[in-house]
């Protein structure tokens, strides 16, 4: 980077500083299944094939510490292009790349830097790769920003569990940040709790049903989205709004701070107007660095079993000192991806269809967008698409739910934000 000469090869010793650990047993570790000297040293070298999930900011960091821990078959996705935002942190990149694929300039500037490591990128969407790719692995990380991702990636692990192949289970070390806090977790599909498991621990959704935003606001975020969703395009229907341009958040804080103050709302302020607008998830630096650094050491352990790996959950929280925690997180039995028991669902007997899916979105253990309903005894009860089918099912919507039934029963839920098919029981009381 400073102009030095760069070692354009390997040689003997680069790992002098990993191989004090690979080469003797240490206070902690399982002797049963670590074997000490040249077969961990081999297996890490030679044989061990890891998967980098995101090149952003936790992945340049990821990267990195696995091509200086001795892994040297890394393989990197990623489907965004670098832009010129992302420079104060992802420091794999340059000015000159801006545009460029992530995850091939990332793999690029490795290799260069570390002669002697193979970083094999694929430029695209995870979803792009089937069970096959994901079988040659023998973990994968992840540092994505996105939740859909994840239960994409968490969903698609687990379903690949064959009983019969313990090569089938592919250890998922997961990553997050957001601003001055993070977690890293390791993932054993079928065996600890997964990402679905705990997606009631994510913030709130960022996205709010629009009745609730028009009619019943408690929120001082769902006055701002009442701002940008609907006013906006009400009275301003020729103007494209511009989340960049200050005059433009200024006349949705105004606007919002007028439906806040009718409704009561405190908290509606010029920041939160624009971080609700923009979608604003801070990024620190060094916050990546440290979940980054565990995710890595939890890969290191796991490929090497030189000592014990994390069970299951480090969370780190910088926002007042430093303070970081590690428990075990439990699975859950009604897990709709890892848990055998369906999950059971109570609702009010007047409760129309309309408003049972208003209550999933809102949900944070669901998460689903647009969902599309139906029951094995009732057929479809609402579905998004296509449109002649959305538009036969719309008249359920003001149904009630126990009447579509005829009384307790089960309903089939489907969304493209969900990775799988959820199964509800539904109780009335
Ligand atoms: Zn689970």
């Amino acid at each position: 980077m400073n102009g030095t000469t760069q070692p354009t090869q390997d040689w003997p010793g680069r790992y002098a500083h990993i191989d004090q650990v690979l080469e003797k047993a240490g206070p902690r570790t399982d002797l049963d299944s670590f074997s000490p000297g040249d077969t961990v040293k081999d297996f890490l070298r030679s044989q061990c094939k890891v998967l980098c999930i995101g090149a952003g900011g936790l992945g340049c960091e990821i990267l990195t510490n696995l091509a200086l821990s001795g892994f040297k078959d890394i393989h990197v996705i990623d489907m965004d292009t670098i832009d010129i935002s992302n420079l104060n942190r992802q420091f794999l990149f340059r000015p000159a790349d801006v545009g460029k694929s992530k995850a091939e300039a990332a793999a690029a500037f490795v290799m260069k830097r570390v002669p002697g490591v193979k970083v094999t990128p694929y430029f695209g969407k995870i979803q792009d790769k089937d069970t096959d790719y994901y079988m040659q692995f023998h973990l994968i990380i992840c540092g994505l920003d996105s939740v859909e991702a994840r239960r994409w990636i968490n969903a698609t692990l687990v379903q690949m569990v064959d009983e019969e192949n313990p090569e089938s289970l592919k250890p998922l070390i997961d990553g997050g940040t957001e601003g001055f806090k993070g977690q890293a977790r390791v993932i054993l599909p079928t065996i600890t709790s997964c990402y679905e498991c705990s997606l009631d621990m994510l913030n709130k959704p960022t996205a709010f049903p629009i009745c609730t935003i028009a009619n019943t606001p408690r929120l001082p975020e769902h006055c701002i989205e009442f701002a940008s969703v609907l006013e906006w395009p009400r009275l301003r229907p020729d103007i494209k709004m511009d989340t960049d341009d200050p005059d433009h958040i200024e006349w949705l804080y105004r606007i919002a701070s007028a439906r806040a103050k009718e409704f009561a709302i405190d908290g509606v302020t010029w920041s939160l107007t624009q971080g609700v607008v923009k979608n604003i998830i801070p990024a620190i630096a060094s916050t990546n660095a440290i979940i980054a650094a565990s995710c890595c050491n939890e890969a290191f352990k796991i490929a090497t079993s030189t000592a014990a790996q994390l069970n299951n959950y480090f969370m780190f929280i910088g926002t007042d000192g430093v303070y970081s925690y590690t428990f075990e997180h439990e699975k859950r039995a009604d897990c709709p991806v890892c848990g055998g028991e369906a999950k059971q669902i109570e609702i009010g007997r007047e409760w129309t269809l309309e408003r049972l899916i208003e209550n999933l979105i809102e949900r944070q253990d669901f998460q689903i967008k647009k969902p599309s309903l139906s029951s094995e005894t009732a057929g479809p009860l609402y579905f998004q698409g296509p449109p002649q089918l959305e538009e036969r099912t719309r008249p359920n919507l003001e149904k009630k739910v126990s009447e579509l039934l005829g009384g307790d029963g089960a309903i089939s839920v489907t969304s493209t934000s969900l990775p799988f098919e959820l199964t509800l029981y539904v109780n009335f009381v």
